[in-house]
């Protein structure tokens, strides 16, 4: 049981419940970015704003901050106005928290695997500038939030590394631009001259990375792995006739085949495996412009 600073009770229960939340699976994959301007940009395309309630009390509570630092501390007067903010603060989080509850429930149970940045979110609000628009997006707490429904309703979560160029990479042909303001929210790539909104690029780069990352960890397989694999190697998901998604298809092709036989008879298979990864890899290296 607790008592906030704007003197609202609450209490907290802990109960097993043994429910089975699983749902059917979908075949749907998305990558989202998290941004300030848009707090949610999809690979579809979609984009869902920060909460609009947001400003209007950010708004009420910078007059009753004013208005508490006039008054004498330890008065009646100063007791009310100290209420008042306390107040004002619990509704931004409740607003914050409701919002970010429908956003990833949503995300969730449209899709079967959603692909995040792994963001550090603590070292990014050190950052002056974008501390307050960063902590209002609460990017962190949508992470969570992602990953523990992920789990109750039976779908996936893949994190990505932070330091992957998602929004300088064009989506189109691998093209890595050197610079990117974050005041440019739109623009063509000089390589294939495709138009970019900035989110939607990034978002479509990270739902890649991350379905790749699943194809590079397949060395040992998994069930879900294998899966995730045969569908990433699509052709949907390289640059048409790079020479990665020709080793893409033939490792795809390898995995059905091993799919089929016992896990026992396979040796040489494996081995042709790592080759084609080790391919991939050094095709990597020598082309820094373009990793898929
Ligand atoms: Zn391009």
């Amino acid at each position: 049981m607790k008592l906030d600073p704007s003197s609202r009770w609450s209490l907290s229960l802990r109960v097993n419940d043994p429910r089975n939340l699983k749902l059917k699976p979908v075949t749907k994959q998305i990558g989202i970015d998290l941004g300030i301007t848009s707090l949610v940009t999809t690979s579809d395309g979609e984009k869902f704003a920060n909460p609009k309630n947001l400003k209007k009390l950010h708004k009420k509570l910078r007059l009753a901050q004013k208005s508490l630092s006039r008054k004498t501390k330890g008065s009646n007067n100063y007791q009310k106005a100290r209420l008042k903010v306390a107040r004002i603060h619990a509704q931004i989080k409740d607003s914050r928290i409701d919002y970010t509850h429908k956003l990833t429930t949503q995300l969730i149970r449209e899709n079967q695997t959603v692909v995040v940045e792994d963001l550090a979110v603590k070292n990014m609000v050190k950052n002056h500038k974008l501390a307050k628009a960063i902590s209002d997006a609460n990017w962190g707490e949508l992470v969570r939030q992602l990953e523990y429904k992920a789990e109750w309703y039976g779908r996936q979560l893949i994190k990505i590394d932070r330091y992957f160029p998602s929004s300088k990479r064009c989506s189109n042909c691998g093209h890595v631009v050197e610079k990117l303001p974050l005041n440019i929210r739109e623009w063509d790539c000089p390589e294939c001259g495709t138009h970019h909104d900035r989110d939607i690029n990034a978002s479509i780069n990270i739902l890649r990375m991350g379905t790749r990352v699943g194809v590079r960890r397949k060395g040992t397989p998994t069930k879900k792995a294998a899966g995730l694999a045969v569908s990433v190697c699509g052709a949907t998901v390289r640059p048409s006739g790079s020479k990665s998604q020709k080793a893409g298809a033939m490792l795809a092709q390898l995995l059905r085949r091993r799919k089929q036989k016992a896990p026992n008879s396979d040796v040489k298979e494996s081995r042709a495996v790592t080759q084609v990864q080790r391919r991939e890899d050094v095709n990597l290296y020598r082309t820094p412009n373009r990793i898929f």
